[in-house]
């Protein structure tokens, strides 16, 4: 006999889904009695080694085991203290709001239902909050990573022409080169290395004290290069680097890509987010003039995992870098295979899931105002924290603090005595500092970016920090 996979019994159904339910709003809701991070024990791991199960096993059980075995080892970034990393701590609403998406489980890479107008929504706000035509088009993407690589590529096709897309970059005459700051993120070299253009025909120009590229060298190159006979297409500004908060003056940038010709491409991956608050959209001063701008809502905008989300201001230079003439991609005058423009004709993906409900009802539910008022408290607290280990003279502010990132050292502790406070910091539940390399020195760096994250909490750090180095004697 065969059975569909619906449970048998709805009504007790219902009943473990609304307890796990109330599990996961309870440990959002008591996050920060809990420790910032734990290593997953024996038990856990070794729940994860085991053979394929060939049997059910009730519903209950497996809640049981999602309690015990994953639920306390996350990663820890719904905690305040999480600053490791550029994370977004998520919001209950968002979580809600995967909860419809898995259920109604559309499937958004095409096709005529509701799922693209929502996607269309966020294309359509956020045009509107970084000063984008209407007309800009708008994708979905797991994160940052894919929508710069998809800029790279569309930058590429603009360049070369669709034929690019039959031939490749085999054979041209010219090299295609591209330029970034040194503080860019890793992905853009990457995205070179993936379109087949190569990370070597990437140009890592100088930054300034503040971490942003220098414009002058940045043309010097782009002349030097035209000089060697290579053809520079492409000019990617960062809007918030991963290091230090830095924002690229995307004006001068846009200028420069203006005069050489070439797709001006922001990383907004951190700073895209500030386009919802009145009082920091000024720093992206230039962003408007973008071809194309990456940008992560599960970052500063407490979407939860994964957004990432591209948006490009020529729908067509976006098109003709993607779209298929497939067979069964083909559309209809009516029916549910009608509509002109579908999600899978500006990008790589053809099965996707609805990345935009999640960050429609958390736009909708909170308002930018309110999310963009969270955004300018990361970077008060950021300010705050900065002025507050400042004063300690044992510590020392390594990079201005742009937005949200703070970088400082420890006089006197070497790298290995740095890494060693931050992982004592973590095996401690306490906080969840990273450490990085600025201008050759290991510092700690507090990325603020949790919507949760008070001064109080902030306090704490600072104490159990200031207790370790006294334990160290520094
Ligand atoms: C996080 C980040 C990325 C990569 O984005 P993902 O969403 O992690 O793929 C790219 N650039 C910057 C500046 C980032 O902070």
């Amino acid at each position: 006999m065969t059975r569909s996979l619906d449970p048998e019994d709805w009504q007790a159904f219902r009943q473990t889904a609304h307890a796990l339910l109330d599990e996961v709003i309870d440990h959002i809701a008591t996050i920060r009695d809990r420790p910032v991070w734990r290593q997953a024990d024996a038990a856990a791991k070794a729940h994860f080694t085991r053979p394929l199960p060939v049997s059910e096993n009730p519903l209950e059980a497996v809640v049981d085991d999602v309690k015990t075995h994953v639920m306390p080892f996350a990663t820890g970034n719904l905690h305040p203290l999480f600053m490791g990393w550029v994370h977004g701590a998520g919001t209950p609403t968002g979580m809600v709001a995967e909860i419809v998406s898995a259920g109604l489980n559309m499937n958004c890479g095409g096709r005529n239902h509701i799922g693209l107008d929502v996607e269309r929504q966020i294309a359509l706000w956020m045009s509107e909050a970084l000063g984008f035509p209407k007309t800009a088009s708008g994708v979905f993407v797991t994160g940052s990573s894919m929508a710069n690589f998809m800029a790279v590529v569309i930058a590429r096709t603009r360049c070369l022409g669709p034929s690019v897309r039959v031939d490749g970059v085999v054979g041209q005459a010219r090299q295609l080169i591209a330029y970034t700051s040194s503080e860019a993120h890793g992905c853009i070299a990457q995205a070179m290395e993936l379109s087949g253009l190569g990370s070597a025909q990437l140009r890592k120009i100088p930054v300034d004290d503040a971490g942003r590229i220098r414009t002058d060298r940045l043309k010097a190159a782009i002349a030097a290069d035209r000089a060697e006979g290579h053809l520079p297409f492409l000019l990617v500004g960062t809007a918030g680097t991963v290091n230090t908060g830095a924002i690229d003056p995307l004006g001068r940038l846009a200028a420069i890509a203006t005069e050489e010709s070439l797709w001006f491409h922001v990383d907004g991956a951190i700073g895209a987010m500030m386009g919802f608050s009145p009082a920091l959209r000024g720093l992206l001063e230039g962003v408007e003039q973008a071809d194309s701008i990456a940008m992560d809502f599960h970052k500063w905008g407490q979407v939860p995992y994964d957004a990432g989300f591209l948006l490009v201001k020529d729908p067509e230079a976006h098109r003709a870098a993607f779209a298929q003439p497939m067979a069964y991609l083909q559309r209809a005058e009516r029916g549910l295979a009608a509509g002109e423009i579908w999600p899978c004709d500006l990008g790589p993906d053809l099965s996707r899931g609805a990345r935009a409900l999640k960050t429609w009802m958390t736009i909708e539910t909170l308002g930018s105002a309110r999310i963009g008022a969270a955004i300018e408290r990361s970077c008060h607290l950021a300010r705050s924290l900065a002025e507050r280990l400042g004063a300690d003279p044992r510590l020392e502010i390594k990079a201005p603090v742009a937005l949200n990132i703070v970088c400082f050292g420890i006089r006197g502790a070497d790298r290995d005595m740095i890494r060693t406070i931050v992982m004592d910091l973590h095996e401690k539940g306490i906080a969840a500092p990273s450490w990085t390399t600025l201008n050759g020195e290991e510092v700690i760096r507090c990325a603020l970016v949790n919507h949760r994250t008070s001064k109080a909490d902030l306090e704490r750090f600072i104490a159990a920090l200031q207790a370790l180095m006294e334990h160290y004697a520094l």
